[in-house]
């Protein structure tokens, strides 16, 4: 009954999913107590005219809201909890932090079947490989059933097992193949109940193929290693942040396993966070040979059901390891003892667009803390936030040096690109030294973040030059495709062969990968190339067939983007050519040198084998610029040394807090005259220090005027504090309805 007094028993405050930035008053239902509806479960509400499903927050002894406007929960969906008190204690903190809507940070950390209001207790039937049917299918097993052979191997892909309902949807004709193999032993069909809290039997460490051994086999520790795994064992059971260092290769992932695994022996469970591209079947591989326990493996490509199941396995317990990328943060776990965080400095943790725009391993740090458990944050290359709270004593430097049997450090060295002949955008020194390494049976990894064939397209003639009719942005020449593309809209158009002014003929200026790779494939007929770039990869599975060509030797030279710069260490690598560094060294956004100096060290750490040092080459116009200098001449270190320095004297981050207000509109004045106003709504003298607006770098992107604000100030509860009171302002005003904006705390990229 809506329209009910507010009882003694009290009102539940309700987090519903839709852009308010309040949770909602409700009553219990009629004939229930408010105390007798759990935090943490789901229910049914009325919301305007339609119902919703919204996650009771908290309890409180009345409400503002006068009691006859008070509407009552139409139902309870969970007897029990759906999110523990940390859990729900940690969405909430994220709503606050990063000033974002609470239903939406809660409903965002469900699986989408849940967040819509279904039974988290449903039965299913379950279908998963067992101990022996690993051995088989690595075995090559069952070598003349060609349908039991498929769901096999699908199945040893899937070591948590496969719902019926999923499996119907891959494979419809999968039963009798799945009773074979259960008669042979090899899978095992059950009904469960989902979100039972019972913890199921370990999986058993499968018989030992070959390859299973080599990955299972534990090697001694370093002295360092086990200095580092000391350390953070020591923490267990309270907070402590570790900063582990080490160049790729050094053993860092080791320290995670076994950390893992003491973890496990307490009894407690563990999350590993990993950037988007590092969850791999190898590193997946590696964790599942060595932890003999269930994982959870949670990622962005999963389907709603595997989302789902996963995280059920997770909250109810039968998962005792989470792996997963930047939303697993989120993910259910009782007894939580330990979070890992490989490659901390990796910008995927931040959600940049759309939604919340968390840091997952900034709130990775803030569950630790709040769950009371240490957090160990990994990288050859941290970001200069870490690096300060390590200087400031927030975090705990475990420094991983190379081990006596891994390859000795890269040799950096700066190609001037004005002092030489450049053919195709490669200078005479590294084609020279491609030749080389290619001569010796060396192979070569040729960088460059810009993909297609040539960012620009030119009228010789009259200097046209094709641009995106829905951004300020130039086309991109795709020539394998035939066609004009823009990487920001994604618009595309037929590669033209005339100049649309004058009709002359149009050249493609500059390089892209397409055209750096068709250029090495003209000048190295006899060396097998692959390009690694978005064009080429379309998901996982290329990328991973791309590496295995490299590590197995069938390719020798590899041109790629961003994306092979991280993930795999290639012993066979011994030069690697950074095509163009100039981009990061002369932007307006503060993070581009470090992004650059990570990506050049973390390219650089691909290569090398024993005693055989990689080269790295580094072709620039700049070879004098400081940052060059100081990172071929001190490696990391010194380079974040002096950018610290740099960010201290300019109050950039981490001596400063920011928070940037986007907004984008049809026209650049409704997008201004928003951030005008909201800038007007701080006061004539506001307490923080208020930058803009001002237009983006890019400022018209499909077809619309992206503007920003950023606000600073030196403190970060001070910046918090202005932010409340001034979004609960600007969210009111006029001009906020017609443009649409969005506001990211701790910003990483400001342009
Ligand atoms: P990182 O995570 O720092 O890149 P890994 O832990 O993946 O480093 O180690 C790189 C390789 O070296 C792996 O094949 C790993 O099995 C091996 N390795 C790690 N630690 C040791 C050690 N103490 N002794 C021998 N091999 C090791
Ligand atoms: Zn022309
Ligand atoms: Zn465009």
């Amino acid at each position: 009954m809506s329209g009910a007094k507010p009882s003694s028993a009290g009102v539940l405050r309700v987090a519903v999913d839709c852009p308010l930035r309040t949770l909602l008053d409700y009553l219990p239902p009629p004939g229930q107590r408010a105390q007798d509806l759990p935090a943490g479960a789901r229910v049914r509400v009325p919301f305007g005219a339609r119902s919703a499903v919204g996650v009771i927050v908290a309890h409180a002894p009345g409400s503002l809201l006068a009691g006859n406007r008070l509407r009552a929960i139409a139902a309870l969906l969970d007897p029990e909890p759906l999110l523990d008190a940390a859990l729900l204690e940690l969405l909430q903190w994220t709503a606050s932090y990063y000033h974002h809507p609470p239903g939406e940070v809660i409903a965002a950390a469900l699986p989408v079947a849940l967040r819509d209001g279904h039974s988290a207790l449903a039965q299913e039937e379950w279908l998963e490989i067992t101990a022996a049917g690993v051995t088989a299918s690595q075995d090559g097993e069952p070598r003349r059933a060609p349908r039991q052979r498929e769901l096999l191997l699908l199945l040893a892909g899937l070591p948590t097992g496969i719902s019926a309902a999923q499996l119907e949807l891959q494979a419809p004709l999968w039963r009798p193949a799945a009773r074979a193999l259960a008669k042979r032993g090899w899978s095992a069909l059950t009904v469960r109940a989902a979100g039972e809290s019972a913890q199921l039997a370990p999986l058993a460490t499968p018989a030992a193929s070959p390859r299973r051994t080599a990955l299972a086999a534990a090697p001694d520790l370093s002295a360092a290693q086990l200095q580092a795994l000391e350390a953070i064992d020591a923490a267990a059971g309270r907070y402590g942040a570790f900063l582990l260092q080490g160049a790729t290769g050094s053993g860092k992932t080791e320290v995670y396993l076994r950390a893992v695994a003491r973890c496990l022996e307490r009894g407690a469970n563990a999350l590993v966070l990993v950037p988007e591209i590092g969850l791999t079947p190898q590193l997946l591989e590696r964790f599942r040979a060595r932890l003999p326990v269930r994982m959870a493996v949670l990622h962005s490509a999963l389907s709603d059901g595997e989302r789902l199941s996963a995280w059920r396995d997770a909250r109810a317990g039968r998962a005792r390891v989470v792996i997963g990328t930047r939303s697993a943060v989120f993910a259910p776990i009782p007894q939580l003892g330990l979070i890992t965080v490989d490659e901390e400095h990796d910008s995927s943790y931040k959600q940049q667009e759309g939604g919340c725009r968390y840091s997952a391993r900034d709130l990775a740090v803030r569950r630790a803390q709040q769950a009371a458990v240490p957090v160990v944050l990994g990288s050859a290359t941290p970001a200069l936030e870490s690096l300060q709270n390590v200087q400031l004593g927030r975090y705990h430097q475990l420094p991983l040096p190379r081990r006596a049997d891994q390859a000795l450090a890269p040799r950096l060295a700066l190609i001037d690109l004005r002092a030489h002949a450049v053919h195709q955008g490669l200078a005479g020194p590294v084609t020279q030294a491609i030749a080389r390494h290619l001569a010796a049976d060396g192979q070569v990894l040729v960088y460059l973040n810009r993909r297609g064939y040539a960012p620009t397209l030119l009228c010789t003639s009259c200097g046209w030059i094709a641009p995106c009719s829905a951004c300020d942005a130039r086309l991109t020449v795709h020539r394998e495709a035939a066609q004009l593309r823009c990487h920001w809209c994604g618009a595309t158009a037929p590669l033209p062969t005339r100049c649309g002014r004058c009709g002359f003929t149009v050249k493609p200026v500059g390089q892209g990968t397409e055209r750096i790779a068709e250029t090495l494939a003209a000048m190295f007929p006899d060396a097998p190339l692959l390009r690694l770039d978005r064009d080429t990869a379309r998901g996982a599975a290329d990328i991973e067939a791309v590496m295995n060509a490299l590590l197995d030797g069938s390719a020798r030279i590899l041109v790629g983007t961003q994306m092979v710069t991280k993930g795999h260490h290639f012993p066979g690598v011994s030069l690697v050519a950074v095509i163009n560094a100039d981009q990061g060294l002369f932007s307006t956004d503060f993070r581009a040198a470090e992004r650059l100096a990570q990506t050049i060290v973390q390219v650089a750490g691909r290569a090398g084998r024993g005693a055989r040092a990689g080269e790295v080459l580094i072709q620039t116009e700049y070879p004098e610029h400081p940052l060059l200098q100081s990172l071929i001449s001190g490696g990391y270190e010194a380079f974040a040394a002096g950018a610290l320095t740099e960010r201290a004297a300019a109050r950039w981050p981490p001596f400063s807090r920011l928070a940037l207000l986007r907004a984008s509109a049809r026209t650049a004045a409704e997008a201004m005259s928003f951030l005008r106003a909201a800038r007007e709504c701080a006061g004539d003298r506001p307490p923080v220090r208020l930058l803009g607006p001002v237009s983006a770098a890019m400022a018209r992107r499909a077809g619309r005027h992206h503007a920003q604000l950023l606000v600073e100030h030196a403190g970060r509860g001070e910046l918090q504090r202005f932010l409340d009171a001034w979004l609960e302002l600007v969210e009111r005003l006029p001009e906020a309805r017609r443009v649409r904006w969005a506001i990211d705390v701790d910003p990483l990229d400001i342009q």
